[in-house]
This record gives C-alpha cells, sequence and structure tokens, in this order.
C-alpha cells in the first residue's frame, strides 16, 4: 500500500513554497472518482479528465468544486 497523507490544505497544490514534484492522488467530491495525476513544480501534468485552474483541480464531471490532493510519499 502507499502512504497517503492528508495536506493541510486539502485541495491546495501550492502549500509550501518551494515547487514540488511527484504523485498525488485526486478525489473528485462531486462523483468521488479516484485518480492518481503526476505533479511537476506544482502543476499537474495535462489530462482529458482533470483541470487545473490556479492552486486547484477540477474534474470534468461538472464539479464546481476542487478536487481533495492527497501526496504520495
Ligand atoms: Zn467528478
Amino acid at each position: 500500500m502507499t502512504t497517503v497523507l492528508e495536506p493541510k490544505a486539502p485541495g491546495v497544490l501550492a502549500e509550501d513554497k518551494d515547487a514540488w514534484s511527484g504523485e498525488v492522488v485526486v478525489l473528485c467530491p462531486r462523483c468521488k472518482a479516484l485518480q492518481t495525476l503526476q505533479v511537476v513544480g506544482d502543476s499537474i501534468l495535462p489530462t482529458r479528465k482533470y483541470i487545473q485552474k490556479g492552486t486547484q483541480v477540477y474534474h470534468d464531471c461538472g464539479s464546481t468544486q476542487p478536487c481533495r490532493l492527497y501526496r504520495i510519499l
């Protein structure tokens, strides 16, 4: 199993001043979709189903609430 830590500010990518790269688990609050996304320099790599707006990530199911992000350590 992969260890997942909940960030201090759920749903926000850039919680630290330092750019961060790695993987995050993205949980959509609307449809509960779970997806692992690559992050490079605090930006998710472009995917079909997820859109980044600022430090928030939104699912394309129409959710108006940003996805919750969990860093994978
Ligand atoms: Zn969704």
